[in-house]
């Protein structure tokens, strides 16, 4: 047999390794266009700024490397230009040569990934713009920002990418905006903990603006300005484009291979195009989201060597195993907050008009009397009718990662949120509580499902203006600050004064996080008082929501 993988990085690297070891005499060939196999792109944006201090630990392997190890032909600085499916070869563009040839297979398997998206605003190709993919751009930016330490960087876009620049960048001693086009950070979250973060990013002196567009670039007397639309243009001595990816699909569109409606490479669930002798990975690929069966592109590591071996495997062995699509389980570090999602957002389930409930928690990271707790947010999405937990946000300072992967598991299983009430954890009071944040997170939910608790959101409380607004935080946190009109009654005294209430009024109680808030919604419900709210996240999140508005 011979199969070609053209794309060698994540998902082609991963699908030569697997094929080779599941066929020791097949003819293995892997094509890169670029100078360098099988790197740690998600290690780029921390040797920009320093943190990973030695380059050749971006390298995984190395073509000779590989070669050695897997028997694998590797072919660096070549492009795929044209695949034939009637003739099963491709096209190869040797750069260093410029010469071009063909090359026959009986298998092909694609891992192009994606490309920056980068729009023809004008003055785009000046001198200082870059976007981030590979190591080539890296060494760009590095020897740039090197020439450069302590001047202006401007990040455009703050997705994931983009917010690790930004932070790496300010490491260095850059003075650092970030010009977003959206009304909050990072996408794929909900905008209380967006809000939460955004607070975070500030507090470290970079310049966020949000609700901001790009409408190009200039360069007078020598000096790069971002223009900002109804702005002033910034100063720039960098550039840093991270306004999102799309699928590389353009040898599939040029062999005739199906798009699907995300405008990714359609791929059964054997990971097999619309030809049969061609399977496609990675970022390329579309495949259904399980959450709400539509489909969707996914642009994260660990899908697409995942994807390897499963494709490789398919290659050898005949179409047998499934891939079972991907929940976008994703984390980053911002500053000193770790945030992770999984799962769809609340604002996205609404989009899909999937009927759910949000409950948002915030729970120490361990047990409080052990030195070194830190707050932690959990916001989680769920269905209505079932239970069924649909998506999931942890962010805060300790232990989000192994919180994100509980959640993430119990989504992919098509756990409810009974099953995270007895999730069961390892508990010592260095690493968790008897009750874990997780299990907490179940609880607030279930209390809302079977109605002993009635959520309000931050946002709605606009539209609640005739209702009776109730702080139950002590008169130390009261008098810090809070929600213009409320009464304030602390959660200790509201048994004793609770003739003070009209228990015909509907009322909506809150404290820092809600879960003071909760009790008081209990003892107000069973001492006849029916139409009572707790504020969702507390005056926390209301606060932090209400300033980054
Ligand atoms: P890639 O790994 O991008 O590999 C595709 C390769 O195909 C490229 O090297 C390209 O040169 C080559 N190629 C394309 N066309 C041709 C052609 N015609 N001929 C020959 N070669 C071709 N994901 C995470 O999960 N966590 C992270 O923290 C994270 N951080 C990231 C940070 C950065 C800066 C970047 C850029 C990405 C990050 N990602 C992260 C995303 C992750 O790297 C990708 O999801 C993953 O690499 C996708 O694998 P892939 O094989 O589909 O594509």
């Amino acid at each position: 047999m011979k199969y070609l993988i053209i794309g060698a990085v994540a998902g082609g690297a991963s699908t030569a390794a697997r094929l080779r070891r599941l066929d020791e005499h097949a003819e293995i060939i892997i094509f890169e266009k670029g100078e360098y196999i099988s790197y740690a792109n998600c290690g780029l944006p921390y040797y920009i700024g320093n943190v990973i201090k030695d380059r050749n630990q971006l390298f995984v392997q190395t073509a000779t490397a590989f070669n050695q190890r897997f028997n694998i032909d590797v072919r660096v600085k070549t492009e795929i230009t044209a695949i034939d499916p009637s003739k099963k070869t491709v096209m190869a563009l040797d750069q260093t040569n410029g010469n071009s040839y063909e090359e026959s297979y009986d298998k092909l398997i694609l891992s192009p990934g994606a490309e920056p998206i980068k729009p023809p605003f004008p003055g785009i190709h000046n001198e200082g713009i870059f976007t981030l993919r590979n190591v080539k751009d890296t060494d760009y930016i590095k020897a740039y920002v090197d020439k450069n330490k302590s001047g202006k960087a401007v990040v455009i876009g703050a997705g994931f990418i983009g917010l690790e620049m930004a932070e790496n960048l300010h490491q260095l001693g850059m003075q650092v905006s970030i010009i977003e086009m959206g009304n909050q950070i990072l996408a794929p979250v909900d905008f209380p903990v967006a809000a939460e973060l955004q607070q975070h990013i500030r507090s470290k002196g970079i310049d966020l603006r949000l609700s901001t567009t790009v409408a190009g670039f200039d360069k007078e007397n020598g000096q790069l300005k971002v223009l900002i639309q109804d702005q002033e243009s910034i100063e720039a001595d960098v550039v840093i484009l991270s306004i999102g990816v799309r699928p590389d699909t353009k040898l599939a569109v040029q062999a005739g291979l199906k798009l699907g409606a995300a405008k990714g490479i359609w791929v059964n669930a054997y990971l097999q195009t619309s030809n049969p002798d061609i399977y496609a990975v990675g970022d390329a690929i579309e495949f259904e989201n399980p959450i709400t069966n539509q489909s969707m592109n996914t642009y994260l590591a660990g899908p697409a060597n995942k994807q390897g071996r499963i494709c490789a495997n398919n290659v050898v062995n005949g179409n047998k195993e499934w891939y079972k699509g991907a929940i976008n389980t994703a984390i980053v570090k911002v500053f000193d907050i770790t945030v992770a999602t999984a799962g769809m957002a609340s604002k996205h389930l609404s989009k899909a008009n999937i009927e759910h409930q949000v409950s948002t928690t915030q729970s120490g990271s361990h047990a409080g009397y052990y030195p070194g707790a830190k707050q932690m947010t959990i916001q989680i999405a769920f269905s209505t009718n079932n239970g069924r937990l649909l998506g999931a946000q942890v962010a805060g300072y300790d232990g989000v990662d192994k919180r994100i992967e509980l959640l993430s598991q119990a989504i992919k299983q098509g756990q409810t949120i009974y099953d995270l009430m007895q999730i069961e954890h390892a508990y010592a009071p260095p690493f968790s509580s008897a009750k874990d944040p997780v299990n907490m997170a179940g609880f607030v939910a279930d209390n809302i499902l079977s109605k002993k608790m009635n959520p309000i959101y931050w946002n709605q409380l606009s539209q609640n203006e005739d209702a009776l607004l109730v702080d139950v935080r002590t008169q130390d946190e009261y008098n810090l600050g809070h929600i213009k009109g409320a009464i304030h009654i602390p959660i200790d005294d509201l048994r004793t004064r609770i003739k003070e209430l009209d228990c015909s009024k509907k009322i909506i109680v809150y404290c820092a996080v809600g879960q003071r808030g909760y009790l008081a919604n209990r003892i107000l419900n069973q001492n006849g008082f029916e139409q009572v709210f707790n504020l969702s996240g507390g005056y926390n999140t209301w606060q932090a929501c209400n300033q980054e508005f």
